[in-house]
């Protein structure tokens, strides 16, 4: 594995980009005598929040830790329900039940991938609190719609934008509206501060109360004065990962937009005789965090995916369905439960794409692609 990645012919799924400025930026923060939680987190929640039209942002140490802050400021607990997609990173349904709740799975649509929003109120019972969609590979789902089935029902929300830093609903930014959004800094984001996140809070009292959950629970005033009133866990930003953001977050238009071009690229290139099925080709709302397609029935995805890397190329897979891991089977969740996720978990491959990546390479994976997929010998 280590080895593929100092390799500098093999083209990994994903790779960041840490420019220059960034890595002497860090360096300075190292010097400075101050590296945990300090003037480089203020700034980065600053940023955050003006990118997020004003609205209060935090800062955490992951994604994770974004989503049960999240849920613990929507009072998420014992017997609650939480209605997501079994089509995610795990981590979107361990911080319900870490929580105490209980993860409801409603199928993916089998175009978009994401939480089928035909089949949310279906699954709504009185214990329903919340719904936690995710928009898979950067691709956000219909917010109009999902923001009046939980109004209609009276629901938080709780948005997994994980993989969505820089997309868009009709015009507005993932973040810019809508009640709890958290999202994902660690490594293989579209920004990152090597492991991070943030939470978009709906006022300025959870603020206060996010500081406190992400840091003991602790509540400081006067010269050196402090109380502590809730429990709160260990979920500060180091100064050090803030600054490697800070330095992410004024590339991101680049970064999308070269995410995108390539994007088009793959599009314009892919073998559409393969019978693979390609992602929505939405060059609106996505920001294009991943390029995944289905592989069609008859191929054997580890196969294919040793073969390409073989042939010098990292394929991803994101994500098998939640539901059937062994965790999720004893809470009595089964096979056949949620066809679309399980087809989907069990053929989806993500092809690389990074900003730092060419044309060029989109044609070579496009074209081993072809070559393996067709059993064609080199
Ligand atoms: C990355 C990711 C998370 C978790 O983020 P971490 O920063 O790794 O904790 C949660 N949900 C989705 C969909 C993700 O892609």
């Amino acid at each position: 594995m280590m080895k593929s990645y100092s390799d500098p012919n093999f083209l990994p799924f994903t790779r960041p980009s840490i420019d220059e400025e960034t890595i002497a930026g860090v360096a300075e923060v190292l010097r400075s005598g101050w590296i945990t939680s300090g003037p480089q987190v203020q700034a980065l929640e600053s940023q955050l929040s003006a990118w997020c039209g004003g609205r209060p942002v935090r800062v955490l140490n992951s994604g994770t830790a974004a989503l049960e802050i999240g849920l613990r400021l929507a009072g998420i607990g014992g017997g609650d329900e939480v209605i997501t997609t079994p089509l995610s990173w795990v981590a979107t349904s361990n911080v319900i039940i870490a929580a105490g709740a209980k993860p409801v799975f409603v199928d993916a649509d089998p175009v978009t991938r994401n939480i089928d929003l035909d089949l949310i109120e279906a699954a709504i019972t009185p214990a329903t609190r919340a719904i936690l969609p995710v928009y898979l590979a950067g691709l956000p789902v219909d917010l109009d719609r999902l923001y009046a089935i939980a109004a209609k029902h009276g629901l938080r929300v709780i948005e997994d934008a994980a993989q969505a830093f820089g997309s868009t609903w009709r015009g507005a930014r993932i973040g810019a509206r809508g009640d709890l959004v958290a999202f994902s800094f660690q490594a293989n984001k579209n920004i990152t501060s090597a492991e991070g996140g943030a939470i978009v809070l709906p006022g300025e009292a959870d603020a206060a109360l996010a500081e406190k959950l992400r840091l003991q629970g602790v509540i400081r005033f006067g010269e050196n004065g402090m109380d502590v009133d809730v429990v709160g866990g260990k979920f500060n930003l180091t100064d050090v990962a803030a600054r490697i953001g800070i330095g992410q977050l004024k590339r991101l238009e680049e970064f999308t937009a070269r995410r995108r071009e390539l994007a088009r690229h793959y599009f314009d290139c892919f073998d559409r005789s393969l019978g693979c099925e390609l992602p929505p080709e939405d060059f609106r709302h996505s920001n294009w965090h991943m390029f995944q397609v289905l592989l069609p029935e008859r191929v054997k995805r580890a196969e294919f995916i040793a073969r390409m890397r073989s042939a010098g190329i990292g394929i991803g897979v994101h994500y098998p369905a939640i539901h059937l891991f062994s965790l999720y089977r004893r809470l009595g969740f089964r096979d056949g439960q949620f066809p679309h996720a399980e087809r989907i978990g069990r053929s989806i491959a993500t092809l690389p794409l990074f900003p730092a990546m060419s044309k060029t390479d989109v044609e070579r994976v496009c074209r081993e692609t072809t070559r393996i997929l067709k059993g064609e010998e080199k």
